[in-house]
């Protein structure tokens, strides 16, 4: 299975060539041996960001939504539509946290999408929709994808919470956090069991507190942010040598890790 980022960089970047942390999971069909894209996220960016990669809507085979922000969620109108209209209704499987499927639709999407040819529609005329349980993990292709929550915000009493996943592959464990606080009591258990880590980083000079800032991070021990690469960056302030500093490095537009054989 192939790990190829769409775009690394955060909600508000604007660099040239770059697009919304958005990724897709590439494997090949068991049975007919045709490459199947399970995208992670579809933000706002995301139609600009697959058409410079050469893709399209229909070489979507299913979607991930990790969070609500719209550098996750706002390409799903586009990505459903296009289904519902172009091709005539073919729904494609979308797994997400149990507690997301309302407040995605409710919250992001109902506005938009809600009323459509026959009257009123609502996210399964869209999607195949697959609830997963917030501890628990879903099969896509023959691979288990085990969901990682973990706090995106705090905002008085009230948390808003990301679902990261987690892989097991021939060569060890595969975590790719989503957007995600510096709380190591929850991230810890996660990097124990990875030989390979993709997590979100902030760079701004004035940390906003939704995402582990590369200030924290670069406290690691070496041998963890060696195995470390960091995504979800942001377009002002100084850009930090990451390798440098120990780090596996930052995550380019486009790059692609292959990550061998997934369990
Ligand atoms: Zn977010």
């Amino acid at each position: 299975m192939r790990l190829t980022f769409v775009g690394s960089a955060s909600a508000f970047s604007t660099m040239p060539g770059n697009f919304h942390s958005n990724m897709l999971f590439e494997t090949a069909d068991p049975e007919t041996g045709e490459t199947r894209r399970l995208l992670f996220d579809c933000g706002s960016d995301i139609r600009w960001g697959l058409a410079a990669m050469g893709l399209d809507y229909a070489d979507i085979d299913a979607v991930y939504i990790s969070h609500l922000h719209a550098d996750h969620v706002g390409g799903l109108e586009w990505l459903g539509f296009k289904r519902y209209f172009i091709e005539q209704g073919r729904r494609i499987p979308m797994y997400l946290a149990e507690p997301l499927r309302r407040p995605l639709w409710e919250n992001c999407l109902k506005g938009g999408m809600e009323l459509i040819d026959f009257g009123q529609g609502d996210l399964s005329h869209f999607f195949d929709v697959e609830e997963v349980g917030t501890d628990e993990g879903f099969t896509w292709m023959g691979a288990r994808f085990t969901l990682v929550p973990l706090v995106h915000l705090r905002g008085g009493a009230y948390l808003m919470w990301s679902y990261g996943v987690f892989l097991e592959t021939a060569a060890g464990g595969v975590l790719l956090t989503s957007d995600c606080r510096f709380e190591l009591d929850r991230l810890q258990p996660w990097y124990d069991r990875s030989t390979l880590i993709f997590q979100d980083c902030e760079i701004l000079p004035n940390p906003t507190g939704a995402h582990a800032h590369y200030r924290d991070l670069v406290t690691l021990p070496d041998d963890l942010r060696a195995r470390m690469w960091l995504y979800h960056l942001n377009c002002c302030g100084t850009t930090p040598d990451a390798q440098a500093d120990g780090f596996a490095g930052l995550v380019a537009s486009g790059q692609s890790f292959d990550l061998g054989v997934v369990k």
